[in-house]
């Protein structure tokens, strides 16, 4: 099982790997968007963990509500909504929970990554976070009888190779299908936090 401590910690690593990797993001989105990816996700993520220490003691629910909340209200521009509701979603099977098992962990993922297809209606392939995201679901899915961790260590790889799958995409959702044929060839920001994201949970799941 994964703890509500866990969770918490989680989205502390988060926020710290989102503050070490801001230049990072933002030379991959200068490369196809407008150079703000790293910025914005470390600006939601900055303010995430300002509001951590009020929601600590509360369910799993409520601070993954609370999280997308923040994100919603903080980040702007396509990923700001997209993220802010993968949180708000998520919360909605684990409200009043202290702690998950990977199905719980598993359905929690699906329903966040539910909200992000209903609101920005990208298909895989189209070059976006939803790209990694599918990746990672589709791997769990997959592994449902192993160890959290082991399952999870084994989606983070999945989740790799996902974010490189989309280096010869051409976008066709959000900035970068602005640019056509000439995104082919760069990875996607936004399939990169995403990556990141999902590595902060398996490392705080350990
Ligand atoms: P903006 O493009 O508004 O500056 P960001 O740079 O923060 O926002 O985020 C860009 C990322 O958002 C892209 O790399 C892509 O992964 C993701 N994205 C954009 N549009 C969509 C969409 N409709 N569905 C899913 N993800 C999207
Ligand atoms: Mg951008
Ligand atoms: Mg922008």
């Amino acid at each position: 099982t994964i703890s509500k401590q866990q969770i918490v910690r989680w989205l502390e690593l988060a926020a710290e790997i989102f503050k070490e990797q801001q230049d990072f993001l933002t030379d991959l989105d200068r490369e196809i968007g407008d150079a703000d990816h790293g910025l914005n996700m470390n600006r939601g993520f900055q303010k995430v963990q300002e509001k951590l220490p009020g929601v600590a003691d509360k369910d799993i629910g409520t601070i993954m509500k609370t999280t997308g909340m923040t994100l919603l209200s903080s980040i702007g521009g396509a990923s700001g909504p997209l993220y802010g509701t993968f949180f708000i979603r998520s919360a909605t099977s684990v409200m009043a929970k202290e702690e998950l098992n990977l199905a719980e962990l598993t359905q929690m993922l699906q329903n966040g990554v539910d909200g992000i297809v209903q609101r920005g209606k990208a298909e895989v392939g189209d070059k976006t976070m939803v790209d990694t995201w599918h990746g990672i679901l589709e791997s769990l899915n997959q592994d449902q009888e192993s160890s959290l961790f082991d399952t999870l260590d084994k989606a983070v790889a999945e989740a790799e190779k996902a974010m490189k799958g989309t280096i010869p995409l051409q976008a066709k959702k959000g900035r970068a299908s602005y640019l056509g044929e000439r995104s082919i060839g760069h990875q996607d920001p936004g399939a990169t936090s995403t990556y990141l994201l999902f590595s902060a949970l398996r490392s705080a799941a350990v």
